[in-house]
């Protein structure tokens, strides 16, 4: 039977296996889904003991993404532009890399939220792993304007700047720079509702029916808080975009779509 991982630093918590067994199920297809805890020093030794087990792939989270690009010995064209690698397929001696966050949060965004990006005013929060990994796949969504803020501006003016040849327009500033701008669309990918942390954003931020997205799922965050405060009616949590990531890595082995909508309903429930 094909086995897979999820490989992180910690990695009790992850819902990858739920979600893969979900999708295999759901599919009738046969394989195994673990999770492989990676001693921090260890990333590329744990790869290469999985791939002597003869496991077929695996999944990357924190804090291995750096890693895992440096490791892979292909990329595919999202995870060059991402700079980050979520998705490792084992063919042979060949690691091919692919990152799957951004495209997990577009169709969350687009199919699951209905909610239409094409011309919309976006503002990224962050430049960390997350907000790398999505930068392309929104930039190729037809938006209008993209900022990005994050509280070191040096790193989001650095992933602005390795943005190539890119049609929409794009700014990377700081935290002070957002009182008196409008944008319809906010995603928060930063890390700040792990410590319960508010971020320095301002009132009347929000354009009228904007959407604010937070990729961290599981509770109510500061920033869901604040965007609930601001009067924003649709707020959404990371927990489509995780299962959306898992669909497209799913698809990658597999060459099978899941149906993500129940199992999306299912872990809600649960
Ligand atoms: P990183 O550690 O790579 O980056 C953290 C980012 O958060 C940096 O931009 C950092 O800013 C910023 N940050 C942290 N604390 C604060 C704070 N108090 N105020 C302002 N900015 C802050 O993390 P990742 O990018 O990998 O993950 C970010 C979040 O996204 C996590 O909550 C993670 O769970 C979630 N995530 C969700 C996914 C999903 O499928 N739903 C997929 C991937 C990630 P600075 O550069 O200044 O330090």
């Amino acid at each position: 039977m094909d086995r897979y991982a999820v490989i992180g630093h910690p990695v009790e918590h992850s819902k990858s296996p739920l979600i893969h067994a979900a999708f295999a199920q759901q599919t009738g297809q046969q394989l195994e889904y673990g999770k492989v805890l990676a001693p921090l020093d260890g990333f590329a030794a744990t790869v290469a003991e999985m791939q002597a087990q003869g496991y077929s792939g695996a999944n990357v989270t924190v804090p291995f993404k750096f890693e895992a690009y440096e490791l892979a010995t292909e990329l595919t064209p999202r995870a060059r532009q991402a700079g980050a690698v979520n998705t490792l397929s084992f063919v042979g001696q060949v690691i091919r890399g692919d990152n799957t966050d951004g495209v997990g949060l577009v169709r969350d965004i687009l199919h699951n939220l209905q909610f239409p990006l094409q011309g919309q005013r976006v503002l990224l929060i962050g430049a960390g792993g997350a907000a790398e990994g999505v930068l392309g796949p929104l930039l190729d969504a037809s938006l209008a304007t993209l900022s990005v803020v994050n509280r070191s501006v040096g790193k989001a003016q650095a992933m602005v700047a390795r943005a190539s040849a890119v049609a929409v327009p794009l700014v990377a500033h700081s935290f002070d720079a957002l009182p008196g701008q409008v944008f319809d669309v906010v995603i928060n990918a930063t890390s700040s509702g792990l410590s319960n942390e508010r971020l320095p954003l301002p009132s009347g931020l929000f354009a009228t029916d904007a959407l604010a997205y937070d990729m961290m799922y599981g509770r109510e965050t500061p920033f869901m808080q604040y965007a609930r405060e601001e009067g924003v009616a649709r707020i959404a949590d990371g927990l489509g975009m995780l299962v959306e990531q898992a669909a497209e890595a799913f698809y990658i082995w597999r060459q099978v779509r899941p149906d993500t909508a129940s199992v999306i309903a299912a872990m809600r429930a649960s």
